[in-house]
């Protein structure tokens, strides 16, 4: 086939997908919500507040599952929420590793007060894993492997705290464990096969239906790559926010698997997606994962993007008048 029958062939799928999709979400249980583009939440995201917030976090230091760094580094995603107005809970367990049993805290946080910030059931997951990756030997900071898509949540809180009606359907989740100390095939993931352990004991109605995953956003060299292994719905709708956004270029949807956090809610029937930007090489996983190779726009546009696809295609009916 030619390259435009191709693209062509590939537009036909993806507005069949986003027909599907817009049919099937509008009758979400509990769902009323309609997008208003005045109270648009995407538009106000920062990304220089958001990459303030990373810097904070690497200035911390390496943030391993079970240091003391990682938990100086709750605590601060703990009070930053906290100044806008969202709950959080700790959900503290403990998995074995190749370096023996360690204790994890999955961070979750809702808007509002105490215990009623919890007490309904959210449409969406909006998950970033915040540990960074033990690596004896080597100063690894993560500052867009787990510290990037850390930073956008905690600006994300700011701008949803503005739309109270939206921001009360979402639920953030801070997973720890994301990173395997040998190899996926061995441990890894240990917050979000956590999550999805307790999420797959629950009825239908009183679990997320919907999942979005950030991980490694914030590469000056834009590439979101998002895997295969989610659902496909959603995943292309993505690309519809992105082609309104004029961020298109920055997105595309891969043909392969990628082990991350939407996994493990995948394989419990979850509705998933997740922005990550596998495209960090050579610094991926070094000493060299640092502030300088981040930028604002960046998370920026990442967070924009991923609002935008929540507040007007996920809950927002696509923006359908009443
Ligand atoms: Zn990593």
């Amino acid at each position: 086939m030619s390259r435009s029958k191709v693209s062509i062939l590939a537009g036909m799928i993806i507005i069949l997908a986003i027909v599907i999709f817009l049919a099937s979400s509008g009758g979400l249980p509990g769902s009323s919500f309609t997008y208003d583009p005045a109270k648009a939440v995407h538009s106000q995201l920062s990304g220089a507040k958001a990459l303030a917030h990373v810097q904070a976090l690497v200035d911390i230091g390496p943030r391993p599952s079970g240091s003391e760094a990682n938990a100086r580094q709750r605590d601060y995603i703990i009070a930053e929420l906290k100044k806008v107005g969202w709950t959080t809970r700790e959900d503290a367990f403990t998995d074995k590793t190749s370096r023996g049993p360690i204790d994890f805290v999955n961070l979750h946080a809702r808007l509002g007060d105490g215990d009623s910030a919890f007490s309904r059931t959210a449409e969406v997951l909006v998950g970033s894993h915040f540990d960074t990756k033990y690596m004896p030997g080597i100063t690894f900071v993560g500052a867009n492997d787990g510290g990037s898509s850390t930073g956008l949540l905690i600006e994300m809180a700011r701008v949803l705290a503005a739309n109270p009606d939206l921001a009360k359907r979402i639920e953030l989740v801070f997973f720890d464990g994301e990173e395997a100390i040998t190899s996926f095939q061995v441990e890894g993931l240990h917050g979000s096969k956590h999550l999805a352990k307790k999420l797959r004991t629950l009825p239908e109605g009183k679990r997320p239906p919907y999942a979005i995953i950030f991980d490694m956003i914030g590469d000056k060299n834009l590439n979101i790559g998002i895997p295969s292994n989610t659902d496909a719905e959603m995943s292309n709708t993505v690309l519809v926010a992105a082609e309104e956004l004029g961020t298109r270029k920055h997105f595309s949807v891969l043909r392969t698997e990628i082990i991350d956090d939407h996994q493990p809610l995948h394989e419990i029937g979850m509705r998933v997606t997740n922005f990550i930007d596998l495209d960090y090489k050579p610094y991926w996983h070094t000493s060299a994962d640092t502030m300088d190779r981040i930028t604002a726009e960046s998370i920026e546009i990442t967070g924009r993007t991923g609002l935008l696809f929540i507040e007007k295609y996920l809950l927002g009916g696509g923006g359908r008048s009443k």
